[in-house]
């Protein structure tokens, strides 16, 4: 009968108890909320998580939890249940992006704001006592919300600390042509294991320090401190933009800088914001081309080097600005005070957004820039940004890569880039999460590893297989699981 019923799940009446549908395995309290799922949703449908939440583990959880807390006070500072009348706020705090804090995201059991490393190891140690699973989150910055969000209902660890996904998932900054990825700065990392182990570099192994390095943090452990190696900046920096319009060449511009941007010396870093504005002489419509760029060095010797290099830009002094390397960090949209505040907000940070990225292995043709222009006059791409950031070293043969920011737009302009950007596969930075590329379905353990491989070959290239291999040796049981 199975083709005449219904379907995803094939659905049960709970008083016609039947086993062969699934059942929990005796003494696989770690699984048991993935297990209990597969026949709870036959029964129970989307009721199956509400009932799920309020179950015995999360009481078991929060008592192991006090046990190891010791202080009773402490406990009651740091531990947030969803009863509790500041869980929200505490949730939204770090929450970067809007759409994940409306009422129909799902929330965690509750949240951990560990003060102290024993803190996390109990978190830890009682996740897994009581077969539930943790999300960490430092800044909160996860494109997809991933930090704090979960269709799993789980305890999540945070304080705004910020660097602990963009350090383990790469971290690119405006330096990295000069001195790489922040990853590739980093020269030890403490780390809490699935153990509740705290390891160094020495103790995790030349492996784990090297997943955590890139690989996404939160898939092998939880990163409690990273040793950086510091890199010398000079007193003042040159920020410079230009900025120009259809009608004055815009489309011949962004061409010719993919041949000479990622030639530029590795003192400069230049993007391409392309946005929709209002022409300033006749008040219409039009597509803009912002060139901005960083260069480590005085203005009296960029221009000339720009003169030289790219003199269809036209880049004169008046387009540039010297200033500390701090607040060449936030030029333009925020002042050196907000490094002070926790709540800061940048272009990306409380917003409602949705990103994805590629990468660019052969020139775009001129034409192709004329065809994605009328995009940028639909309704949606009133608030769209298109960046090109030249050269990005996600793999040897990149010319640069470009982000993709808004809605449903993006997704139709990402479309309309598919035969531009690199294929087989289409590559995605990794700290750019975009769910749209696949993710792992819940309670499909089996198919995780054939799953994991399409959105994984996609992140990580031929670095996927040695990631793997790395989890199954240091999380066999995939306690750190991500979607
Ligand atoms: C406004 C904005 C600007 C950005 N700019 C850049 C940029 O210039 N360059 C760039 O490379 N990326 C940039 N990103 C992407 C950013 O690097 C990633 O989103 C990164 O994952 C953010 O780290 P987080 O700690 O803030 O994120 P979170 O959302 O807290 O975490 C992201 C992931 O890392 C894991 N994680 C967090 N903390 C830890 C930890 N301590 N141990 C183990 N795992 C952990 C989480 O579980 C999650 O999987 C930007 C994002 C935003 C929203």
């Amino acid at each position: 009968m199975t083709p005449y019923v219904s379907k995803s799940p094939r659905e049960s009446y709970i008083n016609y108890r039947d086993l062969d549908i699934g059942t929990n395995k005796i003494n696989n309290s770690k699984r048991s909320y993935a297990k209990a799922r597969v026949w709870g949703v036959k029964y129970f449908k989307n009721n199956f998580n509400r009932i799920s939440a309020s179950a015995q583990p999360a009481q078991e959880f929060l008592h192991c939890l006090s046990l190891r807390f010791h202080n009773s006070s402490s406990f009651a500072k740091l531990v947030y249940t969803q009863h509790n009348s500041s869980y929200s706020s505490v949730l939204k705090s770090s929450a970067q992006n809007l759409r994940f804090t409306t009422p129909s995201t799902p929330t965690p059991l509750a949240i951990v704001t560990p003060l102290h490393a024993s803190h996390i190891q109990a978190a830890v140690h009682c996740c897994r006592k009581h077969g539930l699973q943790v999300k960490t989150r430092s800044g909160g910055h996860d494109f997809e919300g991933l930090s704090y969000t979960t269709a799993y209902k789980v305890p999540c660890i945070g304080r705004t600390v910020g660097l602990g996904g963009h350090l383990s998932g790469g971290g690119y900054g405006v330096l990295f042509r000069k001195y790489g990825l922040g990853a590739d700065n980093v020269i030890d990392a403490c780390l809490i294991d699935v153990k509740g182990r705290i390891l160094d570099k020495k103790s995790m192994g030349e492996d784990l320090f090297w997943a955590i390095r890139g690989g996404g943090g939160g898939s092998f452990g939880i990163v409690l401190a990273w040793k950086l190696k510091l890199v010398p900046v000079l007193a003042n920096v040159t920020v410079f933009t230009v900025s120009k319009t259809l009608e004055q060449n815009a489309t011949k511009l962004v061409h010719q800088c993919q041949y000479i941007a990622h030639k530029l010396p590795k003192e400069i870093h230049m993007s391409i914001i392309i946005s929709r504005v209002n022409s300033s002489e006749n008040e219409k419509m039009t597509v803009q081309a912002s060139f901005t760029g960083i260069f480590l060095g005085s203005t009296d010797e960029l221009v000339p080097l720009m003169e030289e290099k790219f003199p269809q830009l036209g880049i004169v002094k008046e387009d540039c600005f010297e200033m500390s390397w701090a607040e060449s960090n936030l030029w333009a949209t925020l002042s050196l005070e907000t490094l002070l505040e926790r709540s800061q907000k940048s272009v990306l940070s409380k917003t409602f957004f949705k990103a994805k990225s590629d990468y660019v292995k052969q020139l775009i043709p001129e034409s192709a820039f004329q065809g994605l222009w009328p995009k940028f006059y639909e309704d949606e791409a009133k608030f769209a940004n298109f960046e090109t950031e030249s050269p990005y070293p996600h793999s040897a043969g990149n010319l640069y890569s470009i982000l993709y920011v808004f809605m449903s737009w993006m997704r139709r302009v990402y479309n309309y880039m598919t035969p531009f950007v690199s294929k087989s596969p289409r590559e995605a930075y990794s700290n750019y999460r975009d769910l749209d590329i696949e993710a792992n379905k819940i309670n499909n353990d089996k198919e995780s590893y054939a799953e994991a491989r399409v959105w994984g070959l996609k992140y990580f290239k031929n670095n996927f297989d040695r990631l793997v291999h790395i989890k199954t040796k240091v999380d066999s049981q995939n306690f750190f699981r991500h979607e």
